[in-house]
């Protein structure tokens, strides 16, 4: 087998976490035509121009340009955008949206009041890089809803919290499978704790494909929303964990959208350390969304899958121009794509956007839970965790019986445990 790169993804699915107020030329870059506009979910639900990303880029220059100084107006623009990037990807002058909101959200991390700050920090600097705790936070979900003490929880909240499995989570996801160049998994955190069916379902199809599917035990969170949220040192120091984790690897294989994304970006992530930016770039190139590799189900066919509602995440449509490849692993799997209407706009997970921002979070999970119901599938494919349990929620809301499953679980239905996210 012949391992080809990683395909250039553009200026678009770049991002420079790791400085701390957007640069001069990426703010030049805007011409204020407003083509985005449309493109935007919280100018197309506010309607108003600081909920834009022309308005958000204005305010972001009249920082730079000492003409006003970063406050608690500027942080309410900066935290009302979803980070979806569409604008990014309609931008005809390619602004490279992504990494300035990543930028001027460190310095909106500055002036934030010390609790939340104190509270972000322990979650995203803290708790994410841990394995240990990322595992004890899993395992205490579990063990709550065994017990049924998630009764206790609002009825939105359970419904977007996934089922915890204590037996899957005491169950090794399993010793080296298939033979070949070495394709290394990404364990992450929400999903090694909450989706390990999928991780199980990963290593089936990547092993069938030719390749020898490893987990190596080093292995945690990619530091994708410590990115998202303001504090690059944290997001800097895991993209260093994980190169040292998994680089000697052929493959690096993720399969969630937001953190194949960011690990594609680590080259950008790390380029102003010299110790790490070639290191990075090399094995930013190895990094490959499981919906990209060209993988097949499982012999024998177990029948036509039908019709399957295609929820394109916002990381792998605007941030990595994935779009073709997810159809072509459904109908691998025997799937009938149902498209979305409006099946670019986000569905409002974004990250923690859906539990910081709930009104605009709340309003884009029912158009989106909307529009999947419209399909009459009974089935859709997902491939981010947050946009899973955001989905999961809105279908519970419009009492929509629509099943949410990654389309590698469709792919390798016998791969995972429960065969449903
Ligand atoms: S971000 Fe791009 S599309 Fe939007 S106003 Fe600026 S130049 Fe125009
Ligand atoms: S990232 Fe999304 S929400 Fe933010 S300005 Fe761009 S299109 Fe609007």
């Amino acid at each position: 087998m012949t391992l080809t790169p990683s395909p250039p993804m553009g200026d678009r699915a770049r991002w420079f976490a790791g400085v701390t107020a957007p640069a001069d030329d990426d703010l030049a870059t805007c011409v204020a035509c407003g083509l985005c506009l449309p493109h935007c979910p919280t100018f197309r639900v506010m309607g108003r121009e600081d909920h834009s990303p022309r308005g958000r880029i204005a305010a972001m220059r009249t920082i730079a340009e000492g003409r006003a100084e970063v406050d608690e107006t500027f942080g309410r623009m900066m935290d009302e955008c979803l980070a979806c990037r569409a604008c990014e990807a309609a931008c005809p002058s390619g602004v490279p949206y992504g990494r300035m909101i990543e930028a001027a959200r460190a310095q909106v991390e500055v002036i934030r009041p010390a609790p939340a700050k104190g509270v972000r920090r322990a979650g995203l600097a803290w708790a994410l890089p841990r394995r240990r705790v990322t595992r004890a936070m899993a395992f205490g979900l579990g063990v709550a809803q065994a017990l049924r003490l998630d009764r206790l929880a609002p009825e939105r909240m359970r419904a977007s919290t996934p089922r915890v499995s204590l037996r899957e989570l005491v169950t090794p996801l399993g010793a080296d499978r298939g033979s070949g160049p070495v394709a290394a998994l990404l364990v992450g955190c929400v999903m090694e704790g909450a989706f390990r069916p999928v991780h199980r379902a990963t290593l089936e199809a990547v092993a069938g494909a030719g390749y020898r599917a490893v987990v190596p035990r080093d292995n945690g969170c990619c530091g994708a929303l410590a990115a998202h949220y303001g504090q690059p040192d944290a997001a800097r120091s895991m993209a260093r964990a994980r190169i040292r984790d998994l680089e000697r690897a052929d493959l690096v294989v993720v399969n969630s959208a937001g953190c194949s994304a960011h690990m594609k970006a680590y080259g950008e992530l790390l380029h102003d350390d010299p110790a790490w930016a070639a290191r990075a770039e090399a094995f930013s190139a190895k990094v490959r969304d499981v919906v990209e590799m060209d993988l097949r189900p499982a012999p024998p066919p177990s029948g036509p899958l039908g019709p399957v509602a295609v929820h394109d995440a916002c990381h792998h449509l605007h941030a990595q121009g994935i779009g073709p490849e997810l159809r072509r692993m459904l109908t691998a799997a025997g799937g009938e794509c149902r498209e979305l209407r409006d099946a670019g706009r986000c569905c409002g997970a974004a990250g923690l956007y859906a539990m910081l921002e709930p009104e605009m979070g709340s309003e884009l999970r029912l158009q989106k839970a909307r529009a999947i119901a419209e399909t009459g599938a009974p089935v859709v494919a997902v491939a981010n965790p947050g946009c899973a349990m955001q989905i999961r929620t809105g279908l519970h809301e419009i009492g929509a019986d629509v099943r949410v499953a990654h389309p590698v679980e469709l792919l390798h239905p016998s791969g995972g445990a429960t065969g449903s996210t």
